[in-house]
């Protein structure tokens, strides 16, 4: 290849793009095997997203109450609407207890109840007996579990010498002729030097894309990045019209606050003062799954009764709990508040909105983290030396809606999944997997064109112009009109990438072009997502159409499948739902009408 950038070769057995949770559970396993394992992470792992959960991490251990996994399991089923695939919830609900204490001994700090247990809170949609009392199942260090769980993750990492390559961004996959992955390609952002590392296993790990919305909870770098290169690859990806949108992030700013506040004791009211939620979810209230609570926000603002002058917040009570509570399980969040909306806690409510938080639907994989896409009539054939795990994966558990504390869960559960099966398929030192012929060619040429792109739009202003459409087109509520609007308005935004301009060429550290290329993996999420949304005619979980209200079983309880072309042009299709569990221990559990 002769090109302007040095070109690095790497061969390993293993590598991991991405250093979140999800990457570092399965990095750390997969040299724990003995396996030689890079890690690709385009920030410094210890800022990647995960650092950011708040709440905690689901496993029916039962320290507050008795509590059993095939609870935790019905939950997970019914939070999903029934989209979830049994077989991939019964694996990380039975393996969820292991895999807390596994986090304990790797050191995580977690909170503790009086007698020195790990506690563990109430979150939203979570039951004991299959729906019949409030469960507590999330175990929680104070308000910052996601930090202490990848601060603990990288530390394991950095003790079993995995490989990292910090501030790399990777491009491309680099995919064989008969469909099989054979590693990635990257760019070092400190030089601009281009590595292509050849491995027999590549494992997907870089998390959601919050990033295709106006207002977000995520961080600037959920770009979906993952998800991206798999569409150019020409894989599907699975589900993307179900988005997470968390009741509470703060009004104006985005910042999450914990549904964990609400765990604590914390209400929300609308302008008249009223705890509205108890109209919409007579039983779990402020504790109902994340969907209806966020719908039920939107509703009291759509008809009137927001918060504020101009009608459009709720505010979240946290003033009547115990000062003690609030310093020792909440910290986080009351400096959060006081930051982003001046309100002091103790004293005062927070303004709140629904806003993005997760993308439940993503690469599609089995329960044992291997990426599946329909080859030759087989929905759930394998495509051979790829996993996905985190949230960029979708196995499916959390299926049509995520509840609280089960992201956290998957990323370690899939996590060591992904590493088990590497194991099983990778002899530690093999040698070396051959490159493809002119592997990486399509990638630099992409990265050519977009360094030199000489229009006469920024970034940022065509990312807005994405975000806006995404907001007004496909959030909490959705119908026909507004989605073909949609789609029709994405295309014209995507074709402005043709008038992209960068401004800075350089090679070295230019945020501008990495920015460029996040762009770039957006997009064509964006538009899956929209299309997808206007595919699915029924309500579900998160995809909640005022044309279509209602569940429908008969035609939509299927995953749906979407590919998106070099051009943007869109095919879909659909994928049976698993609704077996993998083991006679439980039995299947039928659809049935989802109340809380
Ligand atoms: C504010 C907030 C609070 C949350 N709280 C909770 C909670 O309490 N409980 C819970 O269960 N869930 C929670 N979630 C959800 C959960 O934290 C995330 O779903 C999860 O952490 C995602 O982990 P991940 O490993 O998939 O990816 P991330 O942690 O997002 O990491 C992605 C990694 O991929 C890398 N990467 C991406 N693109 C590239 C590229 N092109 N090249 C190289 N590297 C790349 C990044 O550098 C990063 O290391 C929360 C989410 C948010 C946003």
């Amino acid at each position: 290849m002769s090109r302007a950038y040095p070109i690095v070769d790497h061969a390993f057995d293993c590598v991991v793009v991405g250093a979140g949770g999800s990457g570092l559970r399965a990095a750390v396993g997969m040299v724990e095997a003995g396996l030689q394992v890079a890690c690709i992470s385009k920030v410094y792992p210890t800022r990647s997203h995960t650092v950011a959960a708040q709440g905690g991490i689901n496993a029916a251990l039962g320290n507050m109450i008795p509590d059993d996994w095939r609870y935790h399991m019905y939950d997970t089923v019914k939070g999903s609407d029934w989209l979830g695939d049994q077989d991939a919830i019964e694996y990380m609900t039975k393996n969820a207890p292991a895999a807390v204490y596994e986090l304990e001994h790797y050191g995580v700090p977690f909170s503790r109840t009086p007698d020195g247990r790990i506690y563990q809170r109430a979150f939203g949609g979570q039951s004991v007996e299959y729906g019949k009392a409030q469960a507590y199942r999330t175990c929680a260090a104070a308000d910052r579990t996601g930090h202490v769980i990848l601060h603990t993750l990288f530390q394991q990492a950095l003790k079993n010498k995995v490989r990292f390559f910090n501030e790399y961004f990777a491009l491309d996959l680099l995919m064989d002729e008969d469909g099989a992955c054979a590693g990635v390609i990257a760019m070092n952002i400190a030089d601009g030097s281009i590595h292509r590392f050849a491995a027999h296993v590549t494992c997907l790990a870089t998390g959601g894309y919050g990033r295709v919305y106006f207002s977000c909870t995520s961080a600037h770098t959920c770009t979906g990045d993952g998800n991206a290169m798999v569409l150019r690859a020409g894989l599907p990806l699975q589900d993307l019209e179900f988005v997470q949108f968390h009741p509470s992030g703060i009004y104006g700013a985005g910042c999450l606050i914990t549904e964990g506040a609400r765990g604590e004791g914390g209400y929300l009211t609308n302008s008249l003062g009223e705890r509205f939620m108890e109209r919409y979810a007579p039983t779990a209230k402020d504790l109902a799954s994340r969907d209806v609570v966020a719908r039920a926000m939107t509703i009291e603002i759509n008809e009137g009764r927001g918060c504020g002058p101009n009608k459009d917040y709720i505010e979240l009570h946290l003033e009547h709990l115990d000062p003690k509570v609030l310093k020792e399980r909440l910290p986080g969040i009351s400096e959060t508040a006081k930051i982003f909306a001046g309100v002091d806690v103790t004293r005062q409510p927070i303004p709140v909105v629904p806003t993005c938080h997760y993308n439940m639907g993503g690469i599609p994989t089995n329960w044992r983290a291997e990426v599946v896409a329909p080859k030759n009539g087989d929905p759930d054939a394998v495509v051979p030396g790829l996993l996905a795990v985190g949230e960029a994966a979708c196995a499916s558990v959390h299926g049509a809606n995520r509840l609280g504390g089960n992201s956290l869960i998957d990323l370690v559960v899939f996590g060591r999944a992904a590493a088990q099966r590497a194991a099983e398929l990778v002899r530690p030192h093999s040698p070396a997997r051959p490159l493809p012929k002119n592997a990486g060619e399509e990638a630099l040429d992409r990265l050519d064109r977009i360094r030199h792109a000489n229009g006469e739009l920024t970034t940022g202003e065509i990312r807005l112009a994405m975000q806006r459409t995404m907001q007004r087109h496909a959030a909490v509520f959705r119908d026909g009109p507004s989605l073909d609007e949609g789609c029709t308005k994405l295309a014209e935004v995507a074709s402005r990438l043709e008038r992209l301009k960068i401004a800075d060429r350089s090679l070295v550290w230019n945020s501008d072009l990495v920015e460029a290329l996040e762009l770039h993996n957006l997009m064509p999420q964006a538009i899956a997502t929209m299309h997808a949304a206007r595919f699915r005619t029924e309500s579900r979980g998160a995809h909640a159409r005022e044309d279509y209200p209602e569940r429908d079983d008969v035609n939509w309880l299927v995953h749906t499948l979407v590919w998106v072309d070099r051009q943007g042009g869109v095919t879909l299709g659909t994928r049976p739902v698993h609704l077996t569990p993998l083991s006679n221990e439980v039995e299947p559990i039928p659809p049935t009408k989802r109340v809380y």
